[in-house]
């Protein structure tokens, strides 16, 4: 892996985003790792990006938040140069979660699709490792826990509209039935390119 260079995002449907992803135990190349995982989650204009979204079988995601996007007729600012705080977890832990929340989630794996329904704890306490293996805590409320749950169900092979209660998940199943099919056609295709690489 270069120096932080885009990586391709799996889709729906790539059975990598149904795994359980592995503990980190080696730190040397994870800088190098989280570094590729923002460009690429900036590139598609994400909040958090899993490793398993980008192929990695490890315990890491990165997320960040971004200033408000510039008034309309004003500059267009790349949402790089708009982020207000980003990070990186590994081998993180949910280790307290409180209050309810339902909202609006989307996923750089379903791109298009989102559900208005997602419950999710309103707070929560992660403990996790930095990129250097340093030992962190970060309590996170509102839209940040939920970044932080969604991309730690990604660890878990959990996807978003998995958390909807059955009968909203089968209707995100079915109005989104053609759409989810051409992603599995479109994550299949990719990995017979891949195969073909090796
Ligand atoms: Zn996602």
């Amino acid at each position: 892996m270069g120096v932080a260079e885009v990586l391709p995002i799996r889709l729906y449907g790539d059975p990598i985003l149904r795994k359980k992803a592995r503990p980190v135990e080696d730190f040397s190349e994870i800088p190098e790792i989280a570094a590729s995982m923002f460009e690429t989650m900036f590139e598609a204009g994400g909040v958090g990006l899993a490793g398993p979204q980008v192929g990695l079988q490890k315990r890491i995601f990165v997320a960040a938040l971004y200033h408000d996007e510039p008034e309309e007729g004003e500059e267009e600012i790349p949402l790089k140069a708009r982020v207000k705080d980003q990070y990186v977890l590994v081998n993180p832990r949910i280790t307290f979660a409180e209050g309810e929340a339902v909202g609006t989630e989307g996923c750089l794996s379903l791109p298009g699709l989102y559900s208005d329904e997602v419950p999710r704890n309103f707070r929560v306490r992660v403990e996790y490792q930095d990129e250097h293996g340093e030992p962190k805590v970060l309590e996170a409320e509102d839209y940040l826990a939920r970044i932080i749950q969604h991309e730690f169900d990604h660890l878990e092979g959990v996807l978003f509209f998995d958390r909807l209660p059955p009968e909203l998940r089968r209707q995100f199943l079915e109005e989104n039935r053609a759409e989810l099919a051409r992603m599995q056609r479109e994550a299949k295709a990719f990995l017979r390119e891949l195969a073909g690489k090796r």
